[in-house]
């Protein structure tokens, strides 16, 4: 249900698909993401969104993840490029991996971080790096949501294309508003939050919205099905993916919320339970040719 206290007013915004893929397509020219994403207590996160990259169109998926995660993915998909890395004490990405990253950072043409990736000292001076330095579009997810929003002032200064896709715990917080308050007016939660943040957001949940440059774009696709572990991680890939291929940030982060909420509605209408998000992902092409017709 939506509820809010302001008046609105409200327009119909049909997001064209990104272009028929070329025929001299090639994976260089369909876009090339690094994901920095996983630790030892998530290894589901970074396959999700390195894999969903690839399932809604995206050329070549870079990750850059802990040796021991890496390994895991490596044997779950073949099709993902592997950027192993030294893990610390916590069973994160090490510190010392920091400016490899930020130098890989510069060969891809989108990067996300985020999501199942640890809240200690080395991954938070990891993700305040990243946030400082990446030239890229960004995709801020899960835990890096979590450490920046301790950090605003980084986030804030940021120059270059940013989204971050909180839930709505992640959304709290982010802005310090309980989720009590949040969900009683998600519309004027997120106005509140795009004054603060000169970014994308992506306000996860039953009816996405979308936040950007002052106005806000509500996600008609996606039912219960999707509230399952990994779920979030896939729509950062399939978001990425829309982006590269669209070359358009916002365009692009609507195009990915639909794609995503609507391989949950397609599913929906066989399955009522026990869809995982390894099944959305599978069904993403499902969602993108329905999509086309
Ligand atoms: P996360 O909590 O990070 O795994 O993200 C969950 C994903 O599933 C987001 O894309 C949400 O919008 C979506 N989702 C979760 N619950 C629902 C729901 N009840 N209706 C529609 N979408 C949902
Ligand atoms: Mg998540």
């Amino acid at each position: 249900e939506l509820t809010f206290s302001k008046d609105i007013s409200v327009e119909i915004k049909i997001v064209e698909p990104y272009p028929e893929r070329p025929t001299n397509a090639h994976k260089g020219l369909l876009g090339k993401a690094l994901f920095i994403s996983g630790s030892s207590f998530y290894t589901g996160a970074p396959y999700f969104n390195a894999l969903s990259f690839l399932k809604s169109g995206g050329g070549i998926s870079f990750l850059a993840t802990t040796e021991n995660v890496s390994r895991i993915v490596s044997q779950r998909s073949p099709e993902i490029v592997q950027i192993p890395l030294k893990e610390n004490m916590q069973g994160a990405i090490a510190k010392e991996n920091i400016e490899k990253i930020l130098e890989f950072s510069k060969n891809v043409d989108i990067v996300a971080i985020g999501s199942g990736l640890s809240v200690d000292d080395d991954t938070e001076q990891l993700v305040l790096d990243v946030v400082d330095k990446v030239e890229k579009p960004l995709i801020i997810d899960g835990d890096a949501i979590t450490i920046i929003a301790r950090h605003k002032e980084v986030l804030k200064k940021r120059k270059f294309d940013t989204v971050l896709t909180p839930h709505m715990g992640e959304f709290s917080r982010l802005t310090g508003v309980s989720i009590d308050e949040i969900k009683k007016d998600k519309f004027s939660a997120l106005f509140m939050a795009m004054e603060e943040i000169p970014h994308t957001i992506v306000l996860k949940g039953e009816y996405t919205l979308i936040g950007s440059k002052g106005n806000i774009y509500i996600n008609t696709s996606g039912n219960p099905v999707l509230g399952t572990a990994g779920s979030g991680d896939v729509l950062v890939g399939t978001i990425a993916s829309c982006i590269v291929r669209k070359a358009n940030t916002v365009e692009g982060t609507i195009l990915g919320a639909y794609i995503h909420g609507l391989s949950g509605d397609l599913l929906a209408k066989e399955f009522r339970e026990g869809l995982t998000a390894e099944d959305i992902l599978q069904n993403i092409p499902n969602a993108i040719r329905y999509y086309w017709m």
